[in-house]
C-alpha cells in the first residue's frame, strides 16, 4: 500500500515538472541579401543560375543577376554560391495535436523548412492553444510554422453529436478556421452542413464520408479530400457495396447486412469509368487531393524492422512511440502483400489524378505512425515523385499549390518579388533529385535567418524535451489530457 502511495506521489511530482519554455523566433534583419544563388523556378521546372535576391522586412523586393548593383549597406549577407533557393514548404495535413506542440513538434517543422501548415485537429482539444500559437507565431514570438488554417470543429468522428448550425457558426467567427469532415457523417446531415457552410462562405475539408459517393461531396463544395483510399475505394466495382456497408455501420444497425468487401477484392475490381467520373467532378469543383502516401507506405513497411527502428524516433515522445509500436504489431497480422498492393495502387491513382489535372497537395498526417513532424514532409515529396509527379511538380504540391488553396498565391509560394521571403537554401539541386530538399543549409522565415547551428539546436531542444525525466513528465501530461478530452462530454461541449 505504501508503495502504491509513493509511486502515485512520485508520478504526481513528475507530472508537475515544468517542460522547457517554448523557443522563440530569432531577431529579424531589416535587410537580407542572398548573393550569387541559384533560384529554383518551380512553375517552369527550371534553375536560374547566379542571381541576387534582396529581402526587406521579410518580403522579397528585388531579384537580379549576381553582378548587378545592389545597395548592400546594413544588409545581412547570405552566401548563396553553389546553393539552391526554394520557397518555404507547407504541410497541408498536420496535427499539432498536443498542448505541448511548441515543445515537441513546432521547432522540427521550422528546422525542416516547413514554415506553413494547415492543421487538421485531432483527439485533444487544442482549439484555444492553437489560436494563441497562431497569433504568437504571426507576431514573431513563438518559434513554429505559420498556422494558415485550422480545423476548429470536426463532424463525423466517433463522438459527434454536434449541432451543425453551431459548427458553422464557430467557423464564421474565426476566418482562419474551417470544418473538418470525418468519415462517419451521413449524407443528409452532410448536405445540411454543406448548405449552411456555403451560405456563410465557411470552408469544409477532410475525409470523404465513407457512406457517401465522394462525387456528391465534391459537388457540395468540399475543398479537399484526404488520404489515398479516396481513389482506390471509389474506383472499384465494389464501391457501392462499401458505401452500403458503412451506411449500415454508421446507422448503428444491430446486424450488418452488408459485409465489407476485402482489400483484395477492392484491388481486383478497378473500374476506370468510376475513377474518371470522380476525377472529373473534382476538377469541375476545384477539389484538392491530399493523398498522405507516407501513411500507406508505413503500413506496407510495418514488418520491416529497419524501417521501424527509424533514427528519428529520438524526437518522438514515449507515449506516441508506444502507440506506434502497438499499431505496427497489429499491422503485422494483416496480409503484407495486400498492404503493399494497396499502397502501390494509391501511388498509381495519384499519378492518374495528377495527369488529369487534379491539384495534389503534400501532407503528412503527422503523429500517425511513423510520420515525423517536419521530416516526413520531405518523405511525402519523395512518395509523390514515385506516383509520377516530376520533382518540380512535387515541389509545387508543397509550395505554390497550398498557397493557391488558401488564396494567397500572390503573397506566398514561390521565389518572386513581392512575396514573403519564406525560403530554404539547399546544398544540392532538388530538380535533379527530390531528396535534395533534405540538404538544408539555411531556413529564412519571417525576416530571420536560421543557419545549420540553429537548426541543429532546434532539433536537440525537442530531443531533450521528449527524453529523460522531461519525457516522462510529458507523457503523463499527455495521458492526463487524453482522459480529459477524449470522451463524448468533452468532445461535444459547446455545441
Ligand atoms: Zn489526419
Amino acid at each position: 500500500m505504501t508503495l502504491v502511495i509513493v509511486a502515485f506521489l512520485l508520478g504526481w511530482l513528475i507530472f508537475l515538472l515544468p517542460l522547457s519554455p517554448p523557443l522563440i523566433q530569432k531577431d529579424q534583419h531589416n535587410k537580407i541579401i542572398i548573393d550569387n544563388v541559384n533560384i529554383i523556378d518551380i512553375s517552369r521546372d527550371n534553375t536560374v543560375y547566379n542571381m541576387r535576391v534582396m529581402i526587406q522586412d521579410g518580403v522579397i523586393v528585388r531579384i537580379a543577376s549576381a553582378d548587378s548593383k545592389m545597395n548592400t549597406d546594413d544588409a545581412f549577407i547570405v552566401d548563396g554560391h553553389n546553393r539552391f533557393l526554394i520557397p518555404g514548404l507547407w504541410d497541408m495535413h498536420s496535427h499539432l495535436a498536443f498542448n505541448e506542440a511548441a515543445q515537441i513538434s513546432m521547432p522540427l517543422y521550422v528546422a525542416n523548412g516547413v514554415v506553413n501548415v494547415r492543421d487538421m485537429q485531432g483527439i485533444m482539444n487544442i482549439v484555444e492553444e492553437r489560436r494563441s500559437w497562431a497569433t504568437s507565431i504571426d507576431n514573431h514570438k513563438l518559434l513554429g510554422p505559420r498556422i494558415m488554417g485550422y480545423a476548429d470543429s470536426i463532424v463525423g468522428d466517433n463522438y459527434d453529436r454536434r449541432n451543425v448550425d453551431k459548427v458553422v457558426q464557430r467557423s464564421i467567427e474565426d476566418p482562419r478556421s474551417f470544418i473538418k469532415i470525418y468519415s462517419q457523417i451521413k449524407e443528409t446531415r452532410y448536405l445540411k452542413l454543406a448548405e449552411l457552410a456555403n451560405m456563410h462562405k465557411v470552408k469544409f475539408a477532410g475525409h470523404y464520408p465513407l457512406s457517401m459517393d465522394p462525387i456528391v461531396a465534391a459537388n457540395a463544395g468540399q475543398r479537399s479530400f484526404e488520404h489515398a483510399h479516396l481513389f482506390i475505394d471509389n474506383s472499384s466495382f465494389v464501391a457501392p457495396i462499401l458505401r452500403q456497408h458503412y451506411f449500415e455501420r454508421y446507422s448503428n444497425d444491430e446486424v450488418l447486412k452488408t459485409p465489407r468487401p476485402s482489400t483484395a477484392e477492392v484491388l481486383k475490381t478497378f473500374d476506370q469509368s468510376q475513377f474518371d467520373q470522380l476525377a472529373d467532378a473534382m476538377i469541375k469543383n476545384d477539389t484538392y487531393f491530399v493523398p498522405t502516401h507516407i501513411t500507406k507506405h508505413y503500413e506496407a513497411q510495418s514488418s520491416n524492422e529497419d524501417f521501424l527502428n527509424d533514427d528519428k524516433l529520438r524526437y518522438i515522445p514515449f507515449l506516441i512511440k508506444n502507440l506506434w509500436a502497438d499499431d505496427a504489431q497489429r499491422m503485422k497480422k494483416d496480409d503484407q502483400d495486400d498492404l503493399n498492393s494497396y499502397y502501390l495502387r494509391g501511388l498509381e491513382l495519384t499519378g492518374y489524378a495528377h495527369q488529369r489535372g487534379i491539384s495534389i497537395l503534400a501532407g503528412t498526417d503527422t503523429y500517425d505512425p511513423y510520420s515525423f513532424p517536419g521530416f516526413s514532409l520531405h518523405t511525402e515529396l519523395e512518395q509523390l515523385t514515385k506516383a509520377g509527379l516530376s520533382n518540380a511538380e512535387a515541389l509545387a504540391s508543397a509550395t505554390i499549390l497550398p498557397a493557391t488553396y488558401f488564396g494567397t498565391q500572390h503573397l506566398m509560394g514561390s521565389v518572386d518579388v513581392g512575396k514573403k521571403a519564406d525560403l530554404i537554401l539547399l546544398k544540392r539541386n532538388p530538380l535533379e533529385d527530390i531528396s535534395h530538399t533534405q540538404d538544408i543549409e539555411i531556413v529564412i522565415f519571417d525576416g530571420a535567418v536560421y543557419d545549420e547551428e540553429d537548426i541543429r539546436s532546434q532539433k536537440e531542444y525537442v530531443e531533450k524535451n521528449v527524453s529523460g525525466l522531461s519525457g516522462i513528465s510529458l507523457t503523463i501530461k499527455m495521458i492526463v489530457a487524453m482522459f480529459r478530452d477524449n470522451n463524448p462530454e468533452a468532445r461535444n461541449a459547446g455545441y
